[in-house]
């Protein structure tokens, strides 16, 4: 025990570089950096779609929302999904 390793481990917090990444990996067609995100504060809702593949998610977000979560709840959404099927 003690080697296994999970799949599903939260990405790491950077540091803020001055530039936020909003680009993320297509858990569906697997491009790189493909999934762009938008967040509309107005409306605590956000948007993730993938520009090669067309998918696309939305979710509601809060004032401490960043485009990462909103990539991280896709992909658990995705998860959900599948674990149906089963
Ligand atoms: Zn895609």
């Amino acid at each position: 025990m003690g080697r296994r390793r999970s799949k599903r481990k939260p990405p790491p917090k950077k540091k803020l570089t001055g530039i936020l990444d909003t680009l993320f990996d297509c858990p569906f067609c697997n491009h790189e950096k493909s999934c762009d995100v938008k967040i509309d504060r107005q409306n605590n809702s956000a948007m993730i779609q993938c520009t090669v593949c067309m998918e696309d998610y939305k979710c509601s977000v809060n004032y401490l929302s960043e485009p990462v979560d909103v990539y991280s709840e896709w992909i658990d959404a995705c998860e959900e999904a599948n674990k149906e099927d089963d």
